[in-house]
């Protein structure tokens, strides 16, 4: 049976380490590190992963606030906002909570926020440092996974890894992540063909679709590591992840439950992103 990656503990080992960083950085600076996040509209997810970072960040000694505007919120107004929180010098972290309103545009409104603020790593100018193995701001969920293989030992080098998913916020990231660590790298997605095959060929499985129990646990190769990262509700209001739990959990040697896995570790990140920019920023 695999052992599960318990993404709370994790991620609460991490905040600990932000917290240390940010009263480090408060005695040092004369103020926390500041997050500030822009939320549009009344998205009742988006209502709950708000408050979730808020509360994480303030515990975590992390200073801001959250800018709740009305869904009709036009796209200057909104860039007058970036604009101002970009310019303002106390403020190290800018989030704009996705996606907008279908009248705004995602990619325009992350392309106005400063990368050097960028703590989601979603700016093209993050993008393209990542790509080129560079150091920057890098998106809060692939980097999240990539703790969690080191967290259980899990070296990325020479392994194959099998990527579901090809999304700009975790699909691409995490595959220049572990290519980066030096596995070979397949990406799938909706178009590939013989997916089971190319599952049950991986080393390291990470599944971003967002369909229930798509892998199955038969797929999954002996002793292989499953970060599911897919978060799915169920008719019964119940979660589930794009893998098959059960069915995984007898053929992997380690794989992270959803809920309890991958989502907390994205908060954790987004942490440790802000006091990263912090001190970039004040260095
Ligand atoms: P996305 O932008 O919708 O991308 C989904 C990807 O899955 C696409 O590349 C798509 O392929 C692929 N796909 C769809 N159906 C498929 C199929 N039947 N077989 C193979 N591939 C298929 O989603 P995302 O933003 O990456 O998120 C993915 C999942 O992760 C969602 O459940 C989301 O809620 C979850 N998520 C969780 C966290 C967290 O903190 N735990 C954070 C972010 C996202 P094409 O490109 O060909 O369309």
């Amino acid at each position: 049976m695999a052992e599960l990656i318990d993404g709370k503990a994790l991620a609460k080992e991490v905040r600990a380490e932000v917290k240390t960083r940010a009263e480090a950085f408060a005695a040092k600076h004369g103020r926390a590190p500041g997050l500030h996040v822009v939320l549009v509209g009344e998205d009742p997810a988006s209502q709950v992963y708000v408050r979730n970072k808020q509360r994480a960040a303030g515990k975590a000694g992390i200073a801001g606030e959250v800018h709740r505007l009305p869904a009709e919120t036009t796209e200057a107004d909104l860039l007058a906002l970036i604009a101002e929180l970009n310019a303002a010098p106390g403020i190290d972290g800018i989030l704009v909570q996705l996606p907008l309103p279908d009248h705004l545009d995602d990619q325009t409104i992350v392309d106005a926020i400063d990368p050097e603020k960028d703590v989601d790593g979603l700016h093209p100018f993050n993008a393209g440092l990542l790509f080129v193995g560079r150091h920057g701001l890098r998106p809060c969920t692939p980097s999240g996974c990539m703790r969690m293989l080191e967290h259980v030992g899990c070296n990325p080098k020479g392994k194959r890894a099998l990527v579901l998913g090809r999304s700009t916020l975790v699909g691409k990231p995490i595959a220049l992540m572990l290519l980066e660590k030096h596995a070979t790298v397949t990406i799938a997605h909706s178009r590939t063909e013989d997916l089971a095959e190319r599952v049950g060929e991986a080393d390291i499985v990470v599944a971003a679709v967002g369909r229930a129990e798509l892998v199955q646990g038969d797929w999954i190769k002996k002793g292989a590591v499953v970060i599911d990262v897919g978060i799915n509700r169920l008719e019964d209001g119940s979660l589930t992840g794009d893998v098959d739990f059960g069915g995984a959990s007898k053929h992997a040697s380690y794989i992270t439950p959803v809920p309890g896995g991958v989502g907390p570790m994205t908060i954790a990140m987004l942490l440790s992103n802000t006091v990263d920019a912090a001190e970039a920023r004040t260095r």
